[in-house]
């Protein structure tokens, strides 16, 4: 069968993986190890040069990394994939691979927290400027790029309001001036949205969320053209934020169950929303899959799954939303997301805390938003745990 068709849970589960050749083994073995040996010297030189892509020393790269590696670029439609020690490694090292001294960045203002730290506080100690801009307004972004703009930076769907950014259009944007889009996808999975067939170039994963999605791995991802990625993997070697080898086999293990993950986490917050939209103690549900959603139109142009995160205001006050969340019996409150346990987070009193009442308004965090990571229990369950809650408040 023409490999384009292999549908995505086939993908998932196969991808390119391939039987060890020493043993044969089903699984992609752990290579517990730093470095390998070598029987002419001459060889390490042409490793070393970049000339062949003989394995050398792990923090450059290493055979279990590798495989995982190839897997992520395949379901990304990307040509490779370099991955990290976590998210913001990946996101850190993929931004600091393309910018110098006098160049200039754009991002949208909803961002991850050490996101937003890396490109607004991070990136001027280094001499780039930076320029944030509404997420929803592609006019904006168009106003603000310059021809020394080297990065588009945008995420979608955005934490934890959901709003969406039109990746066809900040592309077409971004490469009026020559920049490259870069597109963090760990909310949604290559099997929600696939940026690089919408003109992107670059995806980011915090992989430590969907793509392992048992919340005992960190691990991160970019992927997009070879020579972007292999600019992305010299400045890897010096940052330092390598992958261990068994982080990537047990993402290796998290990706085989993606799409059926996924599959679950997109029902369990379709019937979790569709609950809360018609609860009168809920002011508002913000998912991209929701009719009433502003973007849902571009959702459905976009996006093929609309995920497991969505967020939802409580009438009341910032103390009836923690009653809420102290209520739950089969929801876990904590941070994180994309994994097997529902996760919510009240914003206001745990992730954006530190900024003032006032930056939390701009935002749209008001006091008694909730986030929702929707796992893979039961949605009867988890509707029946909401419910029980929500009478609590
Ligand atoms: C968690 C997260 C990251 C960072 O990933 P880590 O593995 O925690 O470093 C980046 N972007 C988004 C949207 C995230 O949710």
């Amino acid at each position: 069968m023409p490999y384009e068709l292999v549908k995505d849970s086939t993908r998932s589960v196969h991808g390119t993986e391939e039987l060890d050749e020493s043993t044969g083994s089903v699984v992609a073995p752990i290579y517990q190890t730093v470095t390998f040996g070598f029987r002419k010297a001459e060889a390490v030189g042409r490793a070393v040069r970049g000339e062949t892509d003989a394995f050398v020393y792990t923090r450059w790269d290493n055979p279990t990394t590798r495989i995982l590696e190839k897997k992520l670029a395949d379901l990304e439609g990307a040509e490779a994939c370099a991955f990290f020690s976590s998210g913001m490694a990946a996101i850190s090292t993929a931004v600091m691979a393309n910018v110098q001294k006098g160049d200039h960045v754009v991002a949208t203002r909803d961002l991850y927290g050490e996101t937003y730290r890396l490109i607004h506080d991070i990136l001027p100690q280094f001499g780039v400027s930076t320029t944030l801009v509404d997420t929803e307004d592609l006019e904006s972004m168009k106003r603000r790029i310059r021809s020394n703009t080297k990065i588009v930076y945008v995420e979608t769907p955005t934490n934890p309001t959901l709003k969406l950014v039109d990746i066809r259009g900040a592309a077409k944007i971004a490469h009026s001036v020559g920049a490259l889009l870069i597109v963090d996808n760990t909310f949604s999975s290559p099997l929600g949205q696939r940026p690089l067939k919408l003109g992107a170039d670059l995806v980011v994963h915090g992989a430590t969320k969907y793509l392992n999605g048992h919340s005992d791995v960190m691990a991160g991802a970019a992927a997009g053209r070879k020579e972007a990625i292999q600019q992305i993997r010299r400045m890897r070697k010096v940052l330092g934020g390598t992958l261990d080898p068994h982080a990537a086999f047990m993402v290796l293990r998290g990706i085989k169950t993606l799409a059926i993950r996924m599959d679950k986490h997109n029902k369990g917050a379709a019937a979790l929303t569709a609950f809360l939209e018609s609860h009168k103690k809920v002011r508002v549900v913000n998912y991209p899959g929701l009719e009433s959603h502003p973007q849902h139109g571009l959702a459905k142009r976009q996006m093929s799954g609309y995920g497991g995160m969505f967020s939802f205001e409580l009438k009341g006050t910032m103390k009836d939303a923690m009653r809420f969340t102290e209520s739950l019996k089969v929801a876990t409150l904590g941070a994180s997301l994309g994994a097997v346990e529902t996760l919510v987070v009240q914003p206001a009193t745990m992730t954006h805390t530190q900024l003032t009442p006032e930056d939390r308004r701009k935002t749209g965090i008001s006091d008694t938003l909730i986030r929702v990571s929707v796992g893979i229990e039961d949605a009867e369950d988890l509707i029946d745990d909401f419910a029980q809650a929500l009478a609590k408040v």
